[in-house]
């Protein structure tokens, strides 16, 4: 959990100011231009394997995935998420390797948040898709 003070020294998590599930940390956040950029990871110790369930602790590497969010105090808000490959544990399994999943952030190839999704979704319903578009250009 990240926080800052606010006047009269009361800590605010800024986690829940970017409404981040409580399974990622906030690493950095850094402000350039129009865009605000926030590196985030997962805390989780280990992690189910999606193909049969075995609970994996081994990490096999890292990267990274840039996903949109909408935006933030005039700003474009940008999630650089450090993502892991695990090894599953079960020698039976045909995965050996998978990547973590947050599907309350967003889904398994999205390139933009859950939330963001629904929001161009419902400007969409009342004007069309090039107007959702520009709204978050
Ligand atoms: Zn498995």
């Amino acid at each position: 959990m990240s926080t800052c003070l606010a006047s009269g020294g009361r800590p605010i998590d800024l986690s829940s100011v970017f409404a981040l599930p409580v399974t990622l940390a906030l690493d950095t956040i850094t402000v350039r231009d129009h865009t605000i950029t926030i590196h985030i990871h997962a805390t989780a110790a280990t992690t189910a394997c999606p193909r049969c369930g075995t609970i994996g602790s081994r990490i096999h590497s890292r990267y990274q995935r840039t996903i949109a969010d909408g935006p933030f105090a005039g700003r474009a808000l940008v999630f650089k998420l450090r993502v892991r490959k695990w090894i599953c544990p079960s020698p039976a399994c045909p995965q050996r390797i998978f990547a973590e999943r947050f599907p309350d952030l967003v889904q398994r190839y999205g390139r933009m948040t859950e939330r963001a999704n629904q929001i161009l979704q419902s400007i969409g319903v009342t004007t069309n898709g090039a107007d959702a578009a520009e709204s978050f250009a």
